[in-house]
């Protein structure tokens, strides 16, 4: 017996990501669907991402651009630049403009902060952060400054393997869990999320996951594929090494990854859910459209300019790497007209709705 839909427990999210049956799976890729239309709405809400440096303290064993990346020109954009990509990001109607980077301490508290000022007076948009670990002194200084939204990945629940592929750096303890608290605490709109089949990742270490996104009651989850890096550890000798027995292992495939967002969208019915760009690379075709059809209700077109986006790979063959941000962003609206859907106006902030009758 299929356990019900609705109700979910962690046991039945186990079982319903290891099902296989496509028909079964037809009613789960259904009911995610009605659920996201009854909780968050048709409209697609579009966040504009800026890719503000590449400079990196890090030794994530999956990430292109971690410190021990191989020989990698790094960059950090200037106030200005930033500034232009957000009123581009203005000028496509997004509501929400994105700043993600390596962890840099280069990039200063001072510095982020007047930039999360300029774009909030310019483009009144809401400003999301995704810049790693930080300390909560710049933290609740990029808060006061404006900012809406922070994005932290936990990566995994497993802690042992966490830190093996997320390594400490010297002198700290990472707590990814514990820095998302005490930003709800601050202010912040909370996001995380997991990559599906990293190496090591098994279906109890997901189910958990998928079950941590709802105790911690999340209002973003981003989910995408693990697309192996060349020269990263986690693609060589450290994945073969920690690799599950093939029963156990997850596959970093499409269907994994739609499995897990369509179960996040019914264990975590409104919270915002990204169609990722890691499941439009491994899928360019249809990648995207089925991820909003199983769930998804975000989108976040890429505002990086070309030169610095080539040089922002955290994995291979990043969508659209050449195409201009304008192309990019009229292609995502053509997307979701097409799928019946509107795009959304305004911040697109998370609203916490009741269930219907
Ligand atoms: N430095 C920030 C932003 C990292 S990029 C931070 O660490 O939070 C955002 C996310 O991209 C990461 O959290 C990770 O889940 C994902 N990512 C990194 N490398 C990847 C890879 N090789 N394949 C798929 N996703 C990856």
């Amino acid at each position: 017996m299929r356990p019900a839909l609705d109700g979910l427990s962690r046991d039945g999210v186990l079982a319903w990501l290891r099902e296989r049956d496509e028909e079964a799976l037809g009613a789960l890729w259904r009911r995610a669907d009605q659920v996201r239309r009854a909780r968050v709405g048709d409209a697609v809400h579009l966040r504009g991402l800026v890719e503000v440096t590449n400079y990196c303290v890090r030794h994530c064993a999956y990430c292109g651009i971690a410190a021990c990346a191989g020989p990698l020109r790094r960059y950090r954009m200037t106030h200005d630049e930033i500034l232009a990509c957000a009123r581009q990001g203005r000028d496509f109607g997004f509501g929400t403009i994105v700043l993600q980077g390596g962890e840099d301490p280069g990039l200063t508290g001072p510095f982020v902060a007047g930039v999360v000022r300029a774009i909030k007076a310019e483009t009144g948009a809401a400003i999301t952060l995704s810049l790693g670990e930080r300390d909560d002194a710049d933290l609740r200084e990029w808060r006061r400054a404006g900012a809406d939204r922070y994005l932290l990945r936990f990566e995994t629940t497993d802690a042992a393997l966490y830190r093996r592929i997320h390594p400490d750096v010297a002198g700290t303890v990472s707590d990814r869990l514990g820095q998302l608290l005490r930003m709800r605490d601050m202010g912040y709109e909370i996001g995380t999320g997991v990559m599906i089949g990293i190496p090591g990742q098994t279906w109890d270490t997901l189910a958990d996951d998928i079950w941590t996104f709802r105790d911690y009651d999340m209002d973003m989850i981003g989910i995408g594929p693990y697309l192996p890096g060349p020269r990263t550890p986690l693609a060589g000798a450290l994945g073969a090494e920690l690799a599950a027995p093939p029963a156990d292992q997850v596959p970093n495939d499409e269907l994994t990854t739609l499995k897990a967002m369509a179960l996040t969208r019914l264990v975590c019915p409104d919270t915002n859910i990204p169609s990722t760009t890691a499941l439009s690379v491994l899928d360019p075709a249809a990648g995207r459209a089925n991820g909003l059809c199983r769930g998804a209700n975000v989108v976040m077109p890429n505002l990086t300019p070309p030169e610095y986006r080539v040089l922002y790979e955290i994995y291979p063959g990043k969508a659209a790497v050449h195409e201009t941000a304008d192309a990019l962003a009229e292609r995502v609206i053509a997307l979701v007209d097409s799928l019946g859907r509107t795009t959304g106006s305004g911040p697109g902030t998370r609203l916490r709705t009741p269930p219907r009758n």
